[in-house]
């Protein structure tokens, strides 16, 4: 099959979050499977070209329409761990993408207006028919609207679209100038069955428009699949995901299990797995000098995360004092955009500073996730809501015990170490259901009193989650069943 992939971002020339995970770890699995992959990104000054091979402008001066007239684009090819990548990079008086960001920017509606409408002329000008584009989140929500609205007609009918929702917290919402912008009609596109937002009259919402004109719209788990459809996490879009319900599925993500692997991991002072587990505590013993943390025997409590509101920022605060409180260690690693977040954490690294079993480190750090997800006992995942979440599959496969909220893919990985409704090799960590402080301390006590009284049991449930297969193989398999579906079969 030939597939094109259509997304704002690819680890690790550009990524900002789980999105750039998602694309580079399916594109690797399809391409390794055989099929023809093709990922087209914008090409951002803030990529990292050190992770590009063989970069070269491969096609110069494409003419894009935009408004009345247009503007003419180049566009780049290399290879990025083998995948075939291009980058698409517009003349444009608007410097759309030379802003040293991913995005963010006030004009991103229009920054991925101009990519969705320049990846189509590329298709349709370089005479490429694929058979799927898989489209990723709302800034290509328009390509299937321009595909069967446009360039159809042009000659590009062969080629058909799933569609996959990482977050449906950025829907896109624009003004419906952007439609004019694209030559779409907007009186015939803007009503309540295609690209009117539902809460707001005169707002195109892209996001919507994906759902309603792919072949195939995917979420990247069956939990919050249902969760978008029948509760207030589809963020106004539940009515439209209900009527194309049939279309419609949830599918977990994976996690890349060449970079995530604590037996090779070239972060970690002292490599172990099932088979070395007690050599884990190495890595405990090298976090706690790196980052001046007493050497007791105490259980680590951790936090990797964005801090955003999403991720129950003020459950992970009262994660951190309640866990000190009951004798263990805890550290967070967390990022946040938003000013306000930052001081709150500012804040409790102000009032911990002083204390010997607890550190905040507040900034991204690759290398010392990984050190973290080796040196922890648990990790806390207290997310508000969560399509996948990769925090709890990585930590895992570290022999780490997650601690989380029955959300989104949270409720799909981890199941509670009392479940006696399941088998104890399936149990491998410890879960809860309410947005509250006692919620979350029933389930963090529980795994403290199973650590400091019932330490065998606990490396059993270490070992269960380890066990567990996360890897992108299966749901590579899913993806291409679903494309498999939707292509166009060759009449011969
Ligand atoms: P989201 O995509 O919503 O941020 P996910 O759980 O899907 O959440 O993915 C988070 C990824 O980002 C994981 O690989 C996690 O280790 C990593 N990560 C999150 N915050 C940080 C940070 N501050 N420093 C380093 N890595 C981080």
């Amino acid at each position: 099959m030939y597939i094109v992939m259509a997304s704002a971002e690819c680890a690790p020339v550009a990524k900002a979050g789980g999105l750039g995970d998602f694309v580079h770890g399916l594109a690797r699995e399809l391409a390794r499977a055989g099929h023809r992959v093709e990922v087209i990104l914008p090409k951002y000054d803030c990529l990292r070209l050190e992770a590009i091979v063989g970069l070269e402008k491969a096609c110069p001066d494409l003419w894009v329409p935009f408004y009345d007239q247009g503007f003419a684009c180049d566009l780049y090819r290399g290879q990025v761990d083998g995948i075939d990548c291009w980058f698409i990079d517009p003349q444009a008086p608007q410097d759309f993408f030379n802003r040293g960001v991913i995005h963010g920017e006030p004009d991103d509606p229009d920054r991925f207006a101009s990519y969705a409408r320049a990846l189509l002329e590329f298709l349709h000008q370089t005479g490429r028919h694929p058979d799927v584009i898989h489209c990723n989140d709302w800034h290509t929500g328009l390509i299937p609207v321009l595909l069967y609205e446009t360039y159809q007609a042009l000659g590009l009918n062969r080629t058909r679209v799933c569609y996959t929702l990482h977050n449906l917290g950025h829907q896109g919402w624009v003004g419906e100038y952007i439609l004019h912008q694209l030559g779409l009609d907007a009186r015939r596109l803007m009503t309540a069955d295609r690209l009117r937002d539902p809460g707001n009259p005169h707002t195109v919402n892209p996001m919507k428009g994906g759902i309603v004109y792919a072949n195939a719209v995917t979420t990247v788990s069956p939990r919050y699949a249902w969760e978008v459809q029948s509760t207030a996490q589809g963020m106004g879009l539940q009515e439209t995901l209900r009527r194309h319900g049939h279309k419609f599925s949830g599918i977990l993500n994976g996690i890349d299990y060449a970079a995530w692997n604590p037996l090779t991991d070239q972060h970690l002072p002292q490599a172990y797995g099932p088979e070395s587990l007690p050599d884990k505590a190495r890595n405990k013993q090298a976090l706690r000098q790196r980052l001046g943390l007493a050497e007791a025997a105490k259980p680590l409590i951790a936090v990797v995360s964005r801090l955003d509101a999403q991720k129950g920022v003020e459950l992970i605060r009262h994660a951190i004092l309640h866990g000190l409180e009951r004798g263990a260690q805890a550290v967070l690693l967390g990022s946040a955009q938003d000013p306000l977040l930052e001081a709150y954490f500012r804040v409790l690294q102000r009032e911990t500073a002083a204390n010997p079993d607890c550190h905040l480190e507040l900034g991204y750090d690759e290398a010392l996730a990984h050190l973290i997800y080796a040196a922890a006992d648990i990790m806390v995942i207290p997310s508000v809501y969560e399509p996948c979440g990769l925090t709890q599959m990585i930590a895992m496969r570290y022999g780490v015990v997650p601690v989380a909220r029955r959300v989104g893919g949270l409720a799909d990985t981890v199941f509670d170490a009392n479940d006696a409704g399941l088998p104890f090799a399936e149990r491998n960590g410890y879960v809860f259901d309410d947005l509250t402080p006692e919620a979350l301390e029933s389930a963090l006590d529980r795994a403290l009193g199973l650590w400091f009284d019932y330490p065998e049991y606990f490396r059993q449930l270490r070992l269960n989650g380890m066990a567990m297969d996360n890897s992108w193989a299966r749901p590579a398999r899913q993806y291409l069943d679903i494309f498999a579906r939707i292509r166009v079969q060759d009449s011969a």
